[in-house]
């Protein structure tokens, strides 16, 4: 199957009920363990690059290791989706590459690091949503700032610090005409979530829920959203890891917020964790091996089973072959016309 416009996965999940996992990539094995729980689990899917990986793999390199997710498995509806965009640059190089979906992270100056304000946010990402749209391409845009940091992005500090106003959620979902919104609930990037199992004084799902009624056509994305699980911690730990105990946002939280407009999660700690856990636990019992296949197929399996296991409890699972992809051609038809719109939605209620 061809790359699928993001949008297109994200309109099936809502009329489905059902969230999808976005699931960050920086190489072979990761697309590869992903692609295999798509496969077992029959689930669409979002491969995301941050702009760390692009660096990291080269962009030629990481392009093309997903078209070959694409051609291996027509079956399985991918869509290619830039992560946290920093600037108009990096999206459209990310657009003219061949990505069917960009995040401009607007809520951050182009450092990646200092907070903006509302009217930048809205300025850069309603330029990257008339580039993007003309293309066929959809854009997710972030409104209030996250916590933590990862791969150089991020403001730091508590996740607490910048959560999303709904008022002004609902004026930048209009004003930029973004298909899928990002907002700041508590969460984190990396793996240092929070220092207790949370509740709604750190999450704050009752700020999700409101934005949700007020701008029910915009799909919700949730950042920071790896549940961090002990048994991963553990096994990193057990063979000579030293993490700190965390909690991540647990899976029941994911559901209620799926439940509430919430289309796209995600996760990106919970695979590093299984892999780099499957990893040290062979280098540890076995420090004869050398061969990197001895450690790179246990640890492209255990992220396969997290990311099966998320695909199930996101909903997406059984989705795979529910429709027919939609030309990148056709879905630009569609925002040109006026079909695909997200904007006055709750103005024209
Ligand atoms: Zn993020």
């Amino acid at each position: 199957m061809p790359l699928v416009s993001m949008r297109q996965l994200l309109d099936e999940a809502a009329k489905g009920g059902y969230g999808v996992g976005a699931f960050n990539v920086n190489d072979m094995e990761q697309i590869q363990a992903i692609m295999a729980a798509a496969k077992e689990t029959n689930s669409p899917v979002v491969i995301q690059a941050s702009r760390g990986a692009r660096a990291f793999a080269q962009d030629r390199f990481l392009f093309h290791l997903i078209l070959a997710a694409s051609e291996l498995y027509p079956e399985i509806p991918i869509a290619m989706h830039q992560d946290h965009g920093n600037s108009f640059e990096t999206c459209k190089s990310a657009i003219e590459l061949g990505y069917t979906s960009v995040m401009m992270d607007g809520s951050l100056k182009e450092d990646g690091k200092t907070p903006s304000s509302f009217e930048e946010n809205v300025a850069v990402t309603k330029k990257v949503v008339d580039f993007a749209h003309a293309r066929g391409v959809t854009v997710e845009g972030e409104i209030g700032v996250l916590g933590g940091i990862e791969d150089g992005h991020g403001a730091g500090g508590s996740g607490l610090e910048h959560v999303t106003d709904p008022d002004q959620a609902v004026e930048f979902a209009e004003l930029t005409g973004v298909d899928a919104l990002a907002i700041a609930i508590g969460t984190s990037h990396g793996a240092y979530k929070f220092s207790k199992k949370p509740d709604g004084s750190v999450l704050k799902m009752d700020v999700l829920i409101a934005i949700h009624k007020r701008l029910p056509n915009t799909h919700l994305v949730m950042h920071g959203s790896s549940s961090v699980p002990k048994d991963l911690q553990d096994i990193v730990n057990q063979y000579g890891g030293k993490l700190k105990e965390t909690w991540g946002v647990p899976v029941e939280e994911i559901q209620l917020g799926i439940r509430n407009g919430v289309r796209k999660i995600n996760v990106d700690t919970d695979n590093r964790l299984a892999m780099t856990g499957a990893i040290r636990k062979v280098l540890w019992t076995q420090p004869e091996k050398f061969d990197p296949r001895d450690y790179m197929k246990p640890a492209r399996e255990a992220m396969q089973k997290v990311v099966a296991l998320r695909m199930t409890q996101f909903g997406q699972a059984g989705h795979a072959g529910d429709y027919a992809p939609i030309s990148i051609a056709e879905i630009a038809k569609g925002y040109a016309d006026g079909t695909l719109t997200t904007q006055p939605l709750v103005a024209a209620k």
